[in-house]
């Protein structure tokens, strides 16, 4: 088996289907195949063997695509580190990852050459390295490549986890377990050949990748790549290339709420989802209200390949990440990895094909991170008595407030309802007397005035004292990662500082 078979196999039943459109760029999946049959030629041709590693560290694109899939048909395992991460950041990453190979841009590279570190890569491609991408390419001679098998269980991809609690983690992902993945996805979205996916979402995350990216190449769908969110561009496209399917984190969600008019400005989209971090129910509700679609959401994580549960909506449940899907379970655990009762909070954890083979270089965090077959996923959550799935919070954002648990997010779903908030987020900063002082940070709307005493009134008329922000502050902007996520661990820091 190959993971690189889906396109193969899109290719082979829609190989004029637009696989990827980008600027004035069209790519049909014949088209996308041959490129990416020319890139496993030319990795081959420049002495890679199967089963060594090559990274690709571009902004998305139809050469990040083509990197993707040309690495895996030679039977690579690819190694996706985000575009965002500056030098410093990326050089451990490529030392722990030990790539043969690595594909870059020439702004990178440069910032690469910058650090002061043992060099980690045999070859880079990139306009001033080892080789251009165009050299890179004539490598690979004519004639098709036939993808190298590999077995089910073998690496195919290395991806970094969102880094919101720490430095991000290398997760070694097997051809199943992406495969599975990206089947699961499909089959819940009920994706087809017709859809029309718009992709900002960095395709080196698993989100834009397994999610968004895979999904699409298994049912033959387009994508329109973008390399960042753009209000402007985002818009635009909606509004003239006949997007279908829209998927966002809350983050941008509160964005696009800001639009006047968005309703009108979404164009054809019929389908639009979040996920990444919890969606406040407020914002849930104003979006039905502006734009007349649900807000699908998924629960995931880059260890389960993407989704672990599905908001599914035939029988969507506002405020629910959905029911466990495909091959996957859940079960909610105590602290000491017993099964809670039906409806108690603990943590979730996870099985199924999805599950990653470990951490990559981290022996102890991986043998941390299983219960026996069971991957504990940091998150507390609840399973109600139809088998829906609430997340509470992630384990390491609760707040301990003189000896409480305080939940961030059940105050920050509070505070979404106020109209002059319009983004926020809730963190505990150490305080000698409470251990913990719950703090909460909001952006403001536009001309809108933060008022403490008012804030506070209208939380302690819902929430016990204990829970209630000793102390408000206002923020131009909340700090995110390059997905889009808030950034509690930077966001403490910023007000401790
Ligand atoms: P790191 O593991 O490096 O700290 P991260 O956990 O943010 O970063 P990802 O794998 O990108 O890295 O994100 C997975 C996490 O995102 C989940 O464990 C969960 O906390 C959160 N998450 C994902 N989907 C949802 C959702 N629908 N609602 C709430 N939280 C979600
Ligand atoms: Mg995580």
């Amino acid at each position: 088996m190959n993971l690189a078979h889906i396109l193969e196999d899109s290719a082979r039943f829609f190989p004029d289907r637009t696989f990827v459109l980008e600027n004035e760029k069209k790519l049909s999946y014949a088209e996308m195949n041959q490129l990416s049959d020319r890139v496993a030629g030319a990795l081959l041709a420049s002495g890679l063997k199967p089963g060594q590693r090559v990274a690709v560290c571009l902004p998305n694109s139809s050469e990040w695509l083509a990197v993707y899939f040309g690495a895996l048909k030679a039977g690579c395992a690819i190694v996706t580190p985000g575009i965002a991460m500056t030098g410093p950041e990326l050089v451990p990453l490529l030392v722990e990852c030990r790539p043969e190979l690595l594909v870059t841009t020439e702004e990178k590279l440069r910032q690469l050459r910058d650090c002061d570190e043992e060099w980690p890569v045999r070859l880079v491609v990139a306009p001033s390295g080892d080789l251009s991408w165009q050299a890179f390419l004539e490598l690979a001679g004519d004639g098709g490549f036939k993808s190298i098998e590999r077995d089910r269980s073998d690496l195919a991809a290395v991806l970094f986890t969102g880094g919101t609690t720490g430095i991000p983690k290398g997760v070694m992902l097997s051809h199943q377990n992406l495969l599975a993945s990206a089947h699961t996805i499909a089959r819940q979205e009920r994706s087809t050949e017709a859809d029309r996916v718009l992709c900002f979402l960095p395709l080196n995350h698993v989100f834009g990748q397994v999610h968004v990216m895979l999904s699409t190449v298994l049912t033959a769908g387009s994508l329109v790549l973008m390399p960042a969110f753009d209000l402007e561009e985002v818009l635009h496209s909606l509004e003239h290339l006949e997007v279908t399917k829209f998927y966002a984190v809350p983050t941008i969600y509160v964005r696009l709420l800001g639009q006047k008019d968005i309703g009108k400005l979404l164009g054809k989209v019929r389908y639009t989802f979040s996920a990444a971090a919890s969606m406040a129910l407020e914002l849930v509700r104003e979006w039905r209200k502006k734009t007349g679609l649900a807000i699908h959401e998924a629960y995931g994580m880059t260890e389960s390949a993407a989704m672990v549960t599905y908001n599914h909506y035939y029988r969507h449940k506002v405020g629910s990440v959905g029911t466990p899907v495909g091959a996957v379970e859940v079960a909610i655990m105590d602290p000491m990895g017993e099964p809670v009762e039906q409806g108690q909070e603990g943590e979730i954890c996870i099985q199924g094909p999805n599950i990653m083979q470990g951490y990559l270089n981290r022996p102890e965090e991986t043998k941390d991170a299983f219960w026996g077959p069971w991957f504990r996923s940091g998150d507390i959550g609840l399973i109600d008595e139809e088998g829906y799935v609430f997340i509470v919070d992630r384990l390491k954002d609760m707040i301990i407030t003189g000896g409480e648990n305080v939940y961030p997010r059940e105050v920050e779903e509070l505070l979404y309802e106020l109209p002059q908030v319009d983004e926020c987020s809730v963190v505990g900063l150490p305080d000698r007397e409470y251990g913990e002082r719950v703090t909460a940070v909001i952006k403001l709307k536009p001309g809108a005035e933060l008022e403490p005493d008012k804030i506070k009134e209208f939380l302690r008329a819902r929430l016990a004292p204990f829970k209630v922000p000793k102390a408000f502050k206002v923020l131009k902007d909340l700090p995110k990662s390059a997905t889009g996520k808030l950034l509690k661990r930077t966001l403490r820091r910023q007000l401790m500082a």
